[in-house]
């Protein structure tokens, strides 16, 4: 049973800290922000170790990643798709389906540490999951299952969560202080307190334009 997918509860609601946005955003909220340009990152992380998903068209622009844990103990793609067909946007309009643009499974409803991409990333569109239309159109959305107000997330999930940031940070440019938690952006506790931010965040950028490979498990 699907319980608790999502992550609104309004907790808490720090400043974005690093995020800076550009100087209309006052009044257009889907600027492009003023993340410092991608730069050329050193090849950190061993060629063996690289990998990426292909999409099926050329890649947007994004800048951000937003994390998200599902708040729940068990789940996977296909669940959380059909959570997500029942809900509608501020406009009336029915989601397309799953908000994120990749999901990490625990063990639970998917294979432990499994990185499975949606539909949104593969025709790059933008996502529902931001609750803030700057980070769901420019920000890659990554939910790993599990309720991290509780527990940490596995081993392998950490690891996971590492490789898939530290590939969309080579392959789009990301920077670092592009990487944030939910409830950097939004007022909701997501992905909880147990979520090892800082060590996900900061993990160095893999070089891009390797080939795709898909993960070990
Ligand atoms: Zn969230």
């Amino acid at each position: 049973m699907l319980l608790a997918i999502g992550c609104y509860q309004p907790q808490r609601l720090p400043p974005p800290g690093a995020i800076q946005y550009g100087p209309d955003s006052a009044t257009q909220n889907l600027l492009i922000p003023t993340v410092p340009p991608p730069s050329v990152a050193p090849l950190s992380i061993p060629p063996e170790k690289s990998f990426a998903w292909p999409a099926d068209v050329p890649l947007k622009a994004w800048r951000y990643i937003v994390l998200h844990h599902t708040a729940s103990k068990t789940g996977d793609v296909a669940g959380i798709h059909a959570e997500h067909q029942q809900r509608k946007d501020a406009g009336g309009n029915p989601w397309r389906g799953i908000g994120y643009h990749f999901v990490i499974g625990n063990g639970d409803g998917m294979p432990d540490g499994a990185i499975e991409p949606t539909f949104r990333w593969r025709d790059q569109s933008s996502g529902a999951h931001a609750g803030v239309g700057l980070y769901n159109d420019y920000g890659v959305g990554i939910c790993l299952i599990g309720n991290f107000e509780e527990t940490p997330p596995t081993a392998r999930q950490v690891e996971s969560v590492k490789r898939l940031v530290a590939a969309l940070k080579g392959t789009c440019g990301i920077e670092t202080n592009g990487v944030v938690r939910h409830g950097d952006v939004k007022a909701t506790e997501c992905p909880g307190k147990f979520f090892p931010f800082g060590e996900v965040a900061t993990t160095p950028a893999e070089v891009a334009g390797r080939r795709p490979r898909p993960p070990a498990w």
